[in-house]
């Protein structure tokens, strides 16, 4: 039965109804099993925690489900999943690309922990042309955070391909339900969970999904080996809150649309951009994210509007209930110093948009 996103979110990963058993049973906190006398850990599939948990189990079956993947793998936040794939998918010798204009952490990360290791790093930027020879692993974001660039998933992965490299997609901005890099021809997402897909503010997450069952054991036993998995508790908060994921991001994706319309007439608001208006998202994307970037004139001027607003909270992160601003460049990211991204929570619109107006009013006056 092909269910539409808010049916599959609600269900995602939940075991079939038993009375008396609720709908997502709770945590199950293990480190070691307990084990079969004599078949040992033959006899059932859990044995120790680092291979696996059952509440973890059923986080992993939710997501693949939502991302159209046959296989996924949680990691204890987006980190240790993009780095996992990065390093468990180049050799020395290799080279890769990153978003010049995506995720900061990334390039942190490239640069810092691949380059010793001879790996070479390409920064691209998300809507320049791209150029994948010689390239064993193409990481795109898009969109990108926080530039907001956006790029043609299919048609750079036919690209990619053609040049032998593998594409990881990080689907974070737009989570599974605003858009599916799998079915656009991608090997590969990568995703960070702390973001929109959990959306309360409270936890880590990272994953990857693939449909690829040789890329998935090579993850899995790169996991299995490392560690990085998320605790249960953790793993079980994310599962309760997908259930409301297509709540969510209707609303954050509704207001972000009105917020945009608003300040698109404001004067100091220059460089506005939101996915909502890129034909390429529009096409590829099954909905819009509730993020926005844009420019005020400088630090002191976001610094006025961030205290005069009641509803915009200063937080990095983005994608949860509450209307959240971060400029990036306070940070250390190279970026102007007066770029905000805004991330539209699940406020009543006439609020945010009342308390937008006149935060940005007495920051200029
Ligand atoms: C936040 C983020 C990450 C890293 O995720 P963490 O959960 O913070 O480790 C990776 N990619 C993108 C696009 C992000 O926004």
């Amino acid at each position: 039965m092909d269910y539409h996103d808010g049916t599959r979110a609600v269900r995602a990963g939940l075991p079939e109804p038993v009375p008396g058993q609720p709908f997502l049973p709770g945590p199950v906190f293990a480190g070691p099993y307990h084990l079969d006398p004599v078949a040992g850990p033959n006899a059932a599939p859990d044995a120790y925690g680092r291979e696996s948990n059952p509440t973890l189990g059923r986080l992993e079956a939710a997501i693949a489900e939502l991302e159209g993947a046959a296989g996924c793998l949680v990691f204890a936040n987006g980190m240790a999943a993009v780095s996992a794939a990065m390093l468990a998918l180049t050799r020395p010798g290799d080279a890769v690309t990153v978003p010049a204009d995506g995720y900061f952490g990334v390039r942190l990360f490239a640069d810092g922990d691949l380059v010793p290791r001879g790996i070479a790093v390409r920064a691209i930027l998300t809507d320049a042309d791209h150029d994948f020879t010689g390239v064993r692993l193409a990481v795109l974001e898009t969109p990108a955070n926080p530039s907001m660039a956006v790029c043609d998933i299919a048609a750079l992965s036919a690209r990619a391909h053609a040049a032998g490299a593998l594409v990881a997609v990080d689907n974070t901005m737009a989570t599974p339900l605003g858009q599916r890099p799998l079915d656009l021809g991608a090997d590969l997402v990568v995703a960070s969970g702390t973001k929109a897909l959990t959306g309360h503010s409270d936890l880590l997450l990272g994953y990857l999904a693939s449909n690829d069952p040789d890329l998935l054991a090579t993850l899995r036993s790169w996991r299995s080996h490392t560690g990085g998995l998320p605790g249960p508790f953790e793993a079980w908060l994310a599962h309760r809150s997908l259930g409301t994921l297509d709540l969510r991001l209707g609303r954050q994706s509704a207001n972000a649309a009105a917020v945009h319309g608003m300040l698109a007439k404001r004067p100091e608001v220059t460089n506005l951009r939101w996915p909502g208006t890129d034909p390429v998202a529009l096409r590829q994307m099954r909905r819009i994210p509730g993020v926005l970037a844009f420019e005020l004139p400088s630090a002191d001027h976001v610094g006025a509007f961030l205290t005069h607003s009641a509803l915009v909270h200063p937080a990095t992160s983005f994608g949860g209930l509450h209307t959240t601003a971060d400029r990036r460049a306070q940070w250390g990211e190279n970026v102007p110093e007066g770029l905000v991204r805004l991330s539209c929570g699940c406020e009543d619109v006439d609020d945010l948009l009342a308390d937008l107006a006149a935060a940005l009013d007495r920051a200029a006056g």
